[in-house]
């Protein structure tokens, strides 16, 4: 039973209590000084011309606790060229790690300050710039330089207090230009300019009062009259998370109005997340008895006519199918508005494979009967030629094709089953053992081959005890008997 959510205009505050909804903000905020942070390349000055172009590699190191950082070593996974270009006028070798860092503006230190005395903050003794690993290739040494101003703030909000976490000030990364295939581009001009960034405690129960927590942040700290303003210079992660779920960061939205659809988005995904994960334990299926495996089935799909396999195999691609165990009709439940838990698989599979468009994942669960066009086709595909046929599958579908052939007079009985395992094998190519299922049509008629006897010894061919299917002999006086006695029985 798929979990059925209300459309996000009909959500109630409780309906958002009932999930345990909890949303933490961090907002990030351009201040407007004349120079970057840690050097003294201008800030805030932008243009897409650049004078070189730098290519740089993911290459982890060990950590001085003698361990490897799991980010960064996917990351490396990904193979990705990272282009940093860079404009004489607004980059220095600070920017490329080639020159330590210069004294911190203090203009900018002026305003944080001053945001952070509006927010109530407590202020260290002592501020300590660290360094912040940052793996999303968006900054060329892949730290952030950042230093924390202070913590237990709050600001008021309706009836209640947002409690503040704490207020850091920081470099701003660079501007991506594009992420196609294993190439990533980005400018440099915007690396370094002063930022600050505002984190709140998970106070925040409704899309509806992020967003509106979201523009009050924004709101103070532009009440100052020092912060940029403009596309990108207030910029919103958001952290959202349901009860029994673990937290998950939407990352740089830039559009506040864009955030309760957003946060509707991921609370929905990680509730329906859990309950498959309840679905998947009432079957047994755990971290530790969960089980796949992966096959070779290009031979088997050579002859498709379905165009992105056809195309891959071309190629000389080769196509492989994973078994998921106890995952039967678990990949198609709904986990977001038109969107279903097979997503969650073909996302990871684009990000690590770098690939720009979400991957043409075809699984055995797509609703044949519902599913539009392309999928259909898929859905049809993979039930006829990937996933096995039951018996009970054999079961019916010969009997469909013995309902077709209709009158018992349109041929003689030896060749009507020779006719019904011909069209069921021509039908389910791929699907059907054929030696099982001359054995299951042979069985399940109970009527000897043409000029065959019932020996009582089993078929050479057919060894599986499971089919258990007995063998004919030549004798020509059984013949006759047979011919005259042959019904289809009751189960075919
Ligand atoms: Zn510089």
């Amino acid at each position: 039973m798929p979990l059925s959510f209300k459309p996000f205009d009909q959500m109630t505050k409780e309906d958002y209590r009932n999930m345990g909804l909890k949303v933490g903000l961090e907002v990030h905020q351009q201040l407007l000084t004349r120079h970057k942070l840690f050097c003294r390349c201008p800030a805030g000055r932008y243009s897409s011309a650049y004078d070189a172009e730098i290519l740089r590699h993911m290459r982890p190191t060990l950590s001085e606790l003698g361990e490897y950082d799991g980010t960064a070593l996917m990351e490396k996974k990904t193979r990705k060229n990272i282009y940093y270009r860079i404009h004489h006028d607004t980059v220095c070798t600070y920017e490329f790690d080639d020159t330590p860092p210069f004294f911190i503006n203090d203009t900018a230190l002026d305003i944080a300050l001053e945001v952070a005395l509006l927010l109530r903050l407590n202020i260290v003794g002592e501020l300590h710039i660290a360094r912040k690993q940052y793996l999303d290739d968006s900054i060329p040494t892949g730290f952030q330089r950042t230093g924390i101003l202070g913590g237990d703030g709050w600001v008021p909000f309706r009836d209640r207090k947002i409690r503040i976490r704490q207020l850091s000030i920081e470099e701003d990364s660079c501007r991506e230009v594009s992420d196609v295939g294993h190439d990533h581009v980005f400018l440099t001009d915007r690396l370094g300019t002063p930022l600050i960034e505002t984190v709140t405690e998970p106070d925040l129960h409704t899309p509806q009062e992020a967003a509106e927590v979201g523009q009050l942040l924004r709101l103070l700290a532009r009440g100052t009259g020092k912060v940029r303003t403009g596309y990108g210079a207030t910029r919103q992660d958001v952290n959202v998370s349901v009860a029994g779920g673990t937290r998950c960061e939407i990352k740089g939205t830039p559009q506040i109005w864009r955030n309760p659809r957003l946060i509707y988005n991921e609370a929905r995904r990680q509730s329906s997340l859990l309950r498959i994960r309840q679905l998947l334990r009432e079957r047994g299926v755990t971290l530790e008895t969960f089980q796949w495996a992966a096959q070779d089935v290009t031979r088997l799909v050579g002859q498709t006519s379905y165009e992105p396999l056809r195309r891959t195999i071309a190629e000389g691609h080769v196509v492989q199918c994973v078994v998921l165990r106890g995952f039967d009709e678990i990949v198609n439940e709904t986990t977001q508005e038109n969107t279903h838990f097979a997503k969650e698989f073909a996302d990871r599979i684009r990000v690590v494979a770098c690939l720009t468009h979400t991957p043409n994942l075809i699984h055995s669960d797509v609703g044949a009967e519902t599913s539009p066009g392309r999928e259909r086709v898929a859905a049809v595909f993979v039930r006829r030629r990937i996933r096995p046929l039951t018996g009970q599958e054999v079961h019916h579908i010969v009997r469909a094709q013995v309902g077709k052939l209709g009158d018992r007079r349109f041929a003689p009985p030896a060749q009507k089953r020779w006719y019904l395992i011909g069209e069921v094998l021509r039908e389910y190519m791929g699907c059907v053992d054929g030696r099982r299922l001359v054995a299951w049509v042979y069985n399940r008629l109970q009527v000897p081959p043409p000029g065959l006897v019932k020996t009582g010894r089993r078929l050479k061919s057919e060894r599986s005890p499971t089919v258990g299917v007995v063998s004919w002999s030549a004798d020509k006086t059984d013949k006759r008997r047979t011919k005259q006695n042959f019904v289809l029985p009751e189960c075919v």
